[in-house]
């Protein structure tokens, strides 16, 4: 995948997390304050517009400018964690023009790494945490992008599914207690709709070829 295909990559990212809006701003009123799905719409609107005005994109620059645009846009607990995601996913891949699947091994690795420095959130504890750990495991499944991307989706909302047996540990969700039983956490399946778009995109791609 090269800087334009992540660009692209970017704007199929926005286009997924407008339509889930609505949906994720609903998990996040159970648990926090609504905000959620809002606010991840608006970020990545912000980091689509920049990525195509990126003169030579590189896929380093087209994931620096998204964490810019989530760090500065997104705000809340969250805001920071993708924000962190992507800048090291960006730093992970700094001299690639283009990324095999060694490399999103490796950036996705460091970007789970970054997120659990920050956020210190284990798997299990009620967060994004709990859907992107397994997506990130996952991509080590297969020898493909395609086959990468599919299973790391599959994780990822396996993953946000289960959320809902667990109380939280971090995050507004932390004070409701007992009471977040029988929710899914935002933030877990806002990751899935993350890698969900990732794999779309990987199937568009592989279908044009
Ligand atoms: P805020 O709670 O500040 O309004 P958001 O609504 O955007 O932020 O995001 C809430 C989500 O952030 C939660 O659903 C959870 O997945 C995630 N989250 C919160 N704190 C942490 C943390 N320390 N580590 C990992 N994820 C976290
Ligand atoms: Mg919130």
């Amino acid at each position: 995948m090269n800087g334009p295909d992540f660009v692209r990559l970017i704007q199929a990212i926005h286009t997924a997390m407008e339509a889930a809006q609505t949906e994720l701003n609903a998990l996040d009123s159970e648990l926090g304050d609504g905000d959620h799905g809002g606010a991840l719409a608006t970020a990545f609107a912000d980091a689509a517009e920049k990525a195509a005005a990126l003169t030579n994109p590189t896929p380093s620059t087209v994931l620096a400018v998204t964490a810019q645009s989530l760090l500065n846009r997104m705000g809340g607990a969250s805001g920071a964690l993708y924000g962190t995601l992507f800048l090291r996913m960006s730093a992970s891949c700094k001299d690639r023009t283009e990324l095999t699947l060694a490399d999103w091994q490796a950036a996705l690795q460091a970007g789970l790494e970054g997120v659990q420095a920050r956020g210190k959130a284990a798997p299990g504890d009620k967060t994004l945490v709990d859907a992107l750990a397994p997506a990130v495991a996952a991509v080590s499944t297969s020898d493909t992008l395609g086959g990468a991307f599919a299973a790391a989706a599959a994780a990822a909302q396996a993953g946000a599914d289960q959320t809902a047996e667990m109380v939280a540990k971090f995050g507004r969700a932390k004070f409701v207690g007992e009471r977040a039983r029988g929710h899914v956490d935002a933030g877990a399946r806002s990751m899935a709709v993350l890698f969900a778009a990732l794999h779309r995109y990987q199937e568009d791609e592989d279908g044009k070829t």
